[in-house]
């Protein structure tokens, strides 16, 4: 992202977001509510239109208007705070729709592809259950598995736990790490601060619409050199 800036209306919810991802990475949004990181994650999805500045994934202009929406969304998986699991689809129908939808892939390789996938979240044993049966934590963990099964250049994370009870937060963080382990390449925001230490590559922080500071965890975390890092971070701890 160079230079991005975002309003709805009179309010600049996003103003000169400088901001870089490289294959691999896990780099970690933090900041107040109403700062804007699910509006950055909106924007690099393209639910969100930009109104100045450039996104380049893949290395490729995608704020230009002649570019494909779906065609780029379909190279990124998106995860959200609330699953959004389709609740009358079972969890191999859920994690295989799109595979089937989008990328025309053939009934029997989606599903031969779902059940990896289930498998590498250790969900296999709930390939026929309705999402309403799992817990909250499983229900997550169904849809990164949604978000994976094409295997997307990019995941977008927004909050991912926090709609959850404090014993499942666990389990998805725990699938995160792994995912980073894998290689995935990872842009999210979250409120769990001991997550970011351990596993961003860079953590940025956000306070009104603008990348305050970033850098390592370590920095940002440990050693913050904003007065209003400094100060978000002793709210939350
Ligand atoms: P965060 O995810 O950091 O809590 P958001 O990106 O959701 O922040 O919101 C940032 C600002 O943008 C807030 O002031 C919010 O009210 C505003 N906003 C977000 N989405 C919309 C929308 N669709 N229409 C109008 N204002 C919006
Ligand atoms: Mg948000």
């Amino acid at each position: 992202m160079k230079s991005v800036r975002k309003c709805f209306g009179d309010n600049v919810v996003l103003r000169d977001v400088d901001l870089t991802v490289e294959p691999g990475q896990c780099v970690v949004l933090i900041g107040a509510s109403g700062s804007g990181k699910s509006t950055l994650l909106r924007c690099v999805n393209l639910l969100e239109v930009v109104d100045d500045g450039v996104i380049t994934f893949d290395g490729r202009d995608i704020t230009d208007p002649r570019v494909d929406g779906d065609d780029v969304r379909s190279r990124m998986g998106m995860v959200f705070q609330a699953y959004n699991l389709f609740p009358h689809l079972d969890v191999i129908g859920n994690v295989t729709l799109a595979l089937r939808l989008v990328h025309d892939v053939p009934a029997d390789e989606a599903r031969a592809r779902g059940l990896a996938m289930l498998e590498r979240v250790g969900l296999a044993e709930k390939a026929k259950a309705r999402p309403d049966d799992l817990s909250g934590g499983q229900q997550q963990r169904v849809a990164i598995a949604r978000a994976l099964v094409a295997n997307p250049r990019l995941m977008l994370l927004d909050e991912v736990t926090s709609a959850l009870d404090p014993e499942l937060v666990g389990e998805v963080l725990d699938l995160l790490t792994e995912l980073k382990g894998e290689g995935v390449t990872m842009l999210l925001n979250t409120h769990e601060m001991g997550f970011a230490r351990d596993v961003a590559d860079r953590v940025c922080f956000l306070h009104d619409g603008h990348i305050h500071e970033q850098g390592s965890p370590e920095q940002v975390l440990g050693d913050p050199q904003q007065e209003r890092t400094r100060t978000f971070l002793s709210r939350i701890r």
